[in-house]
């Protein structure tokens, strides 16, 4: 998913929240919402869609104040798309009145739902994000303050979250202990006010400038004093999630200090070496396989070619919830350039396999199109474990590296031969110091508990 916060008085701050929003479209396409805070009170729009289909000018004008918190969402709890999961989630209990947008998964919220409920608290949807909105809510009218209710949040929720949450006058960001989502905070010019966004692309489209990253466990507090800080809760290991690099994060974006797109072109050059081929041409598979490509070019001394064009206003296949409608999505999106192909030995560089929809699609479509050889390169390792933490890799039976060798892989795939890079050879990509990664789903070492009701389908 998507968060976006922004607080700036005398801004447009709903349109800064939805230009924030469209910046990052690509971290959620189900539905998109903002909540607006003015002093008083909190308005939200929110519904299933793209942010240009959910907002137009006469939504956006219903949207009045200085604090705005904004949504764009990626089921992976809570079911497939629905209005009642889209967020922010409101929390109004007697006169505490906050809203929340989350990104990242919870793994322990059944008890803490429950016990809500027995406190009268209700709720319109199955989500996580929404337990967590209600918690802060009910300890917040309880004791009469914010912090102490996002503090005992902190402390009793486990599992990914970078979340924004706005009151109707102050705007909130906070990280989970092991900082496994991302988040960070910018500054608007000429003092006019701050913004939180997930990654750095949705700064740079409000014109924001790069401050910092929340920093995990920490609690950011921004109103008509300026900028606080206080730790929430204790930091715990390091586990920064190693496949934003990878696949999620845009490549404009800066993640910790590393550039996405210098990631992903190290990425391509470390694979070369490690898994070298002789062939014509290089490709890469839009869009996060291209700089990867690049740099595979770069390193071997193969050209690389534009052979793959896709469609731009398809969406992420892989963020549909189902099987149908991703594998009609892999046709609609890709298509072979044959007056490229036709005749040459192809090395195809891609991010990652999970289901082996996409790879198995696009060798055939590369043959048809004339491929005398397809040698793919992908610059993850074998994805072996389901994420619990906020993107939705599935049990284990559905992932295709956990079930295959590499050889039955690469004969089910239909490619004349197929290399993963190494764990040391993505870390290496990234930065020298390896320290700091959430990598559970490669190695299965999971930087936080997966309680048992969770786990137990999806480890078959
Ligand atoms: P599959 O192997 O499941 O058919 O598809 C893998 C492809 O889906 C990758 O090329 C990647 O670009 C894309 N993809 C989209 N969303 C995700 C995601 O959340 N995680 C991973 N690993 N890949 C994704
Ligand atoms: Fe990221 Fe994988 Fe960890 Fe999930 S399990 S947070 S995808 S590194
Ligand atoms: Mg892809």
């Amino acid at each position: 998913c998507a968060v976006f916060g922004v607080y700036a008085k005398g801004e447009d701050v709903a349109r800064m929240a939805c230009f924030g929003l469209q910046a990052l479209q690509h971290r959620g396409q189900e539905s998109a919402g903002i909540a607006v805070g003015d002093g008083e009170t909190i308005t939200v729009a929110k519904d299933l869609g793209l942010v240009t289909q959910v907002f137009d000018e006469s939504t956006l004008a219903a949207l009045d104040g200085f604090v705005a918190v904004g949504h764009a969402r990626y089921s992976t709890s809570g079911g497939a798309a629905s209005w009642e999961a889209a967020q922010p989630h409101i929390s109004a209990i007697d006169d505490v009145l906050i809203a929340l947008a989350h990104n990242g998964t919870l793994v322990n919220t059944n008890a803490i739902r429950t016990s809500l409920i027995s406190e009268g608290v209700q709720f319109r949807s199955h989500t996580d994000s929404e337990v967590a909105a209600k918690a802060i809510g009910y300890v917040t009218q309880q004791t009469h303050h914010l912090r102490n209710g996002i503090r005992h949040a902190m402390e009793t929720l486990e599992g990914a979250y970078a979340m924004v949450l706005a009151s109707p006058d102050s705007l909130y960001a906070f990280r989970d202990p092991n900082g496994i989502r991302p988040l960070c905070v910018g500054r608007l010019p000429d003092d006019r006010g701050w913004v939180v966004s997930s990654e750095t692309c949705g700064l740079d489209i409000v014109g924001a400038e790069y401050v910092r990253d929340v920093e995990p466990g920490e609690i950011v507090c921004f109103n008509d004093e300026g900028m606080h800080s206080e730790q929430g809760v204790a930091p715990r290991r390091r586990a920064a999630c190693i496949f934003e690099y990878v696949y999620f994060a845009r490549p404009d974006s800066v993640l910790d200090g590393m550039s996405v797109y210098q990631a992903r072109r190290n990425m391509g050059r470390v694979i070369a070496r490690e898994s070298p081929v002789e062939a014509d041409l290089v490709l890469g598979v839009p869009d996060s396989g291209v700089p990867s490509a690049m740099g595979y070019a770069a390193e071997s001394g193969i050209p690389y070619a534009d052979g793959i064009v896709k469609n731009r206003y398809v969406g992420r296949t892989f963020i549909q919830p189902t099987q149908a409608m991703r594998q009609l999505g892999i046709r609609l999106k890709l298509n072979p350039l044959p007056s490229v192909i036709a005749g040459k030995r192809l090395v195809v560089i891609d991010d990652s396999i999970v289901r082996g929809n996409t790879s198995k699609k696009l060798v055939d479509m590369l043959r048809e199109a004339g491929a005398a050889e397809v040698h793919l390169r992908i610059v993850s390792p074998e994805v072996l474990w389901p994420c619990f933490y906020g993107i939705d890799t599935d049990s284990r039976d559905q992932l295709i590296a956990a079930n295959m060798t590499n050889a039955e892989m690469c004969e089910f795939i239909g490619a004349d031969s197929l290399a993963f890079i190494t764990l040391e050879g993505l870390r290496d990509s990234i930065r020298a110091n390896h320290e700091g990664f959430c990598e559970a789903c490669f190695t299965g070492e999971y930087p936080v508990d997966i309680p048992e009701s969770i786990s137990k389908n999806s480890f078959l």
